[in-house]
């Protein structure tokens, strides 16, 4: 008799591992609490799915899980979608798409891989409780029960909860006994003094990001920076807001508005400036450099009145303007919701389960994909974690034991 073998959440991970029990011989059945699977999944990349990195350094991870490194070293995104007949492109900064470049017909091809296998899938299910009794697992889903050989959490993480994903299986797997790193919102905007960046509201600027914990920089990203109402945000403020959530105030987020130019460089530009357009108001200054209402921002944090004469403007204040351009401070404010973040930093801890993502006190339980204490960057990574996790703990949980 096959092994019969549970999935617990029908989202990148648990489809993934799903189809990977079917095809090495387990009888599958996938549980989904949403009406529908992949719900999440649709709205990755911006409906285009960013599926995964051609640059797959283990680097671009972050959390309390070892082990990853060799799964994810193994793994191969592009051969794992092409055996399913979706073919991917990369794009010049190394991100993989679909060919077909919708999220769409990726969720359609996990469903054809999971069917075809022959996994049963029934949605609206939600497992409340879970117990072991002597080899097997008894799974309550409120009314209803279930019973496995093998059962698989892909139960996600705790960000974006209008997918289905709020943590609700953590409290029953604190009880069993597992650690759980506190989840934490990430690739996220990071929340700042709403006062610094008001007048910004949505303007986008080129720079170097660093994040400054008491002064000291433990991390710089560059790319586009945008501005909200209340907070910073863009693909590489992102990459720096799981250290927003860890350090909260004591961090700061320092930009640097030319990172192409060293600080005696902007110096000398800023006085060629200054000699060009000295007859006209100080707001003018910075025109071509930076757009106007971010150069009004950072002449009035270096005290510099935009409708005074740029002729006013001191050679100390040119000093102050090259440093600030380097780096503009601003503080952290808070944390950014769940609902604002698209991967949750924190979950089940890395030595609660063995290389096989099965559990070191529970046999038969396996976890897999955003519900383990691992995060990815932006660019792929973390649904390249959601397959490769999905596989390995598929393959596994299909395994007879001895
Ligand atoms: C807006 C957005 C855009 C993103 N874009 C990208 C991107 O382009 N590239 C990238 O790499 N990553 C992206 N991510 C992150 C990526 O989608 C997730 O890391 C990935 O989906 C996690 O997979 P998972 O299987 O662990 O969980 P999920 O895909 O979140 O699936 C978990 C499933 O479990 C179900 N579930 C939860 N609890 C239960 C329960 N008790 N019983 C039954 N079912 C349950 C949920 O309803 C859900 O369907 C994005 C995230 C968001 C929010």
């Amino acid at each position: 008799m096959s092994r019969r073998v549970i999935v617990v959440g029908g989202g990148a991970s648990g489809l993934t591992a799903a189809a990977a029990a079917a095809k090495h011989g387990a009888e599958v059945l996938l549980l989904e609490r949403l009406p529908r699977v992949g719900k999440k999944l649709l709205l990755t990349g911006n409906g285009r799915c960013n599926l995964g990195h051609a640059d797959a350094d283990f680097l671009h991870y972050h959390g309390s899980l070892p082990q990853a490194e060799q799964i994810l070293a193994r793994f191969d995104t592009e051969r794992f979608f092409s055996a399913m007949g979706l073919y991917t492109r990369t794009d010049t900064e190394g991100r993989m798409y679909p060919l077909s470049n919708t999220a769409a017909s990726v969720l359609d091809a996990l469903r054809f891989a999971a069917d075809c296998a022959g996994v049963k899938t029934v949605c609206g299910m939600q497992l409340t409780g879970l117990r072991q009794q002597d080899r097997s697992w008894q799974l309550c889903c409120g009314e209803q029960f279930f019973s496995a050989d093998a059962v698989i959490l892909a139960a996600g993480g705790s960000a974006a909860p209008n997918c289905g994903t709020d943590g609700n299986l953590l409290p029953m797997l604190r009880n069993m006994g597992y650690t759980i790193h506190r989840p934490q919102p990430a690739l996220c905007p990071v929340p700042t003094d709403p006062a610094q960046v008001k007048a910004l509201k949505g303007l986008r600027v080129r720079a170097a990001a660093t994040a400054l914990l008491d002064g000291t920089a433990l991390q710089t990203e560059t790319g586009e920076v945008q501005f909200t109402e209340n907070a910073l945000s863009g693909i590489c403020i992102f990459n720096l807001s799981r250290l927003a959530a860890q350090h909260g105030s004591r961090l700061q987020i320092s930009l640097n508005l030319l990172p192409d130019s060293g600080l005696h460089e902007t110096d000398t530009l800023l006085r060629d400036l200054l000699r060009l357009r000295g007859t006209l108001p100080a707001s003018d200054l910075l025109t071509g450099l930076l757009p106007k209402r971010v150069a009004e921002a950072v002449l009035k944090r270096c005290g510099i009145r935009c409708s005074e004469s740029a002729e006013a403007v001191s050679a100390e204040d040119i000093c102050r303007l090259s440093k600030t351009l380097h780096s503009l401070c601003f503080p952290v404010k808070g944390t950014a919701a769940f609902s604002q973040a698209q991967v949750t930093a924190g979950g089940v801890a890395g030595d609660c389960v063995t290389k096989q993502l099965e559990s070191k006190t529970h046999s038969g339980l396996f976890f897999c994909g955003e519900l383990l204490d691992l995060d990815g960057d932006c660019g792929g990574y973390n649904l390249m974690w959601s397959w490769a996790s999905g596989c390995i703990a598929g393959a596994a949980a299909a395994e007879e034991k001895p």
